[in-house]
């Protein structure tokens, strides 16, 4: 294959064709990523791009990110103080069958913002600049950026980039290979109204069934908020899900241990399938995955938009680092720089899973210990810090 050719910009810039396929936030944010520098940029997502219109209660749907992922967001303009955003300062992480602990305390952790609202941001900044978003899918493309749209339209780009959440279809249909990582789960979500304050605490309790967390949302109309994240094993998710909403707020009071008080849901929670997967490879000629199409993990420690942010900070910086790169070479360097991080993470997470869910006293007695270790040396705990974003 003939090598394309390419227009010089700015800098000595080799202009690039790039495509994104998806357009949630890591998608938006690389499409910004790649236009500031001057490349030509087309996103496709068969969903629209349509900004999602805030309800009065704080939505289920919430992430947890660290300063890393907010310095990014701010960089493109997609960061806006505003009061349903919730900084926390503390973390506190508690085993129900030992005494083991460990706390994070520093002013700096992070913040607590509903996923509608980053994308509803980065939305804004898209619609602000020359950057295409058609609201179509694609079949398939090549390893050489032919793209076949799904009105058999055939389009060329330099670079692609997926970032299409998990289903990966597209992905898929282009060569690149899923692999199941395991721990199929279910995790129940949602918004509730807490008798105490969290005083901008995340809250975490590995409780017989799973990890609880109860993470801190603003307060609404004067009354405490919690978004809660209980991740299940399919039997016991099964039959909590048959529970009124009454009886499940119940549970979830007495096995956080009664540490916000008593918790009642504001809205219906949210029953959503939990599991690990990534791809083979995520550089397969000029296409390269990004974000939840690359690796899905488990939401133990809020990760998953997070590592995601991290890769479009790779990205940006190769693009920098490469100005006349042509799209093969971005895509290999951005896979090879993040596979260490995404691998290390999945690996954390499908431990810690493993690890607080065993009933075996040895693995009690690792764990305890693990936790007070952590709890003892601050090394360890910006280490772990530093992993959730
Ligand atoms: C319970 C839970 C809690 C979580 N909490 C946190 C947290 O606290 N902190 C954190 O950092 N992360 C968290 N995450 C992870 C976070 O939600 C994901 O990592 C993040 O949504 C990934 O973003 P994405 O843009 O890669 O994918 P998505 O958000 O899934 O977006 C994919 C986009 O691609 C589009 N699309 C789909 N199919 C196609 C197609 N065929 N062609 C084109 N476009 C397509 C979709 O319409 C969508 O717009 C949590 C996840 C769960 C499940």
């Amino acid at each position: 294959m003939a090598e394309k050719k390419n227009q010089r910009g700015r800098n000595g810039y080799h202009l690039l064709k790039i495509v994104i396929i998806g357009g949630g936030s890591i998608g938006l944010a690389s499409a910004l990523v790649c236009k500031r520098v001057g490349h030509s940029v087309t996103v496709f997502d068969p969903a629209g791009f349509e900004s999602k219109r805030a309800a009065i209660e704080m939505d289920s749907r919430v992430w947890a990110l660290g300063p890393q992922s907010q310095s990014l967001l701010e960089d493109l303009g997609a960061w806006n103080p505003n009061d349903r955003i919730c900084a926390y300062q503390s973390m506190r992480v508690i085993d129900a069958r030992s005494d083991a602990r460990v706390t994070f305390t520093d002013p700096t952790l992070g913040h607590m913002v509903e996923a509608d609202w980053v994308r509803n941001q980065l939305l804004r900044e898209v619609s602000g600049i020359d950057i295409q978003c058609i609201q179509r899918s694609v079949q398939a493309i090549t390893p050489y950026g032919l793209i076949t749209v799904d009105d058999d339209t055939m389009i060329e780009a330099d670079l692609v980039i997926f970032a299409e959440g998990r289903a990966a279809t597209t992905a898929v249909a282009s060569g690149f290979e899923i692999v199941d990582g395991g721990y199929h789960q279910r995790a129940v979500i949602g918004t509730l109204h807490s008798q105490r304050p969290h005083y901008g605490e995340a809250f975490q309790i590995f409780t017989e069934h799973g990890p609880l967390a109860l993470l801190p949302l603003p307060d609404c109309r004067g009354q405490h908020r919690v978004s809660l994240v209980w991740s299940l094993g399919k039997p016991i998710a099964d039959d909590l899900q048959e529970n009124p909403n009454k009886i499940l707020a119940s549970l979830i009071t007495q096995n956080s241990e009664f540490e916000r008080g008593h918790l009642r849901f504001v809205g219906d929670p949210v029953w959503i399938p939990l599991s690990q997967q990534s791809l083979r490879q995520d550089a397969l000629g000029c296409l390269l995955a990004i974000g939840d199409t690359s690796h899905g993990i488990l939401p133990l420690a809020g990760l998953g938009a997070n590592l995601g942010f991290a890769d479009v900070l790779a990205l940006r910086a190769t693009l920098e680092r490469y100005p006349k790169a042509g799209g093969d070479r971005i895509a290999r360097s951005v896979a090879r720089e993040r596979c260490v991080d995404q691998r290390t993470v999945a690996l954390v997470m499908g431990l810690f899973s493993d690890v607080f869910r065993s009933d075996q006293p040895l693995i009690q007695l690792g764990r305890s210990l693990a936790l007070r270790t952590a709890n003892r040396y601050p090394m360890i705990r910006s280490l772990i810090q530093e992993m959730a974003g």
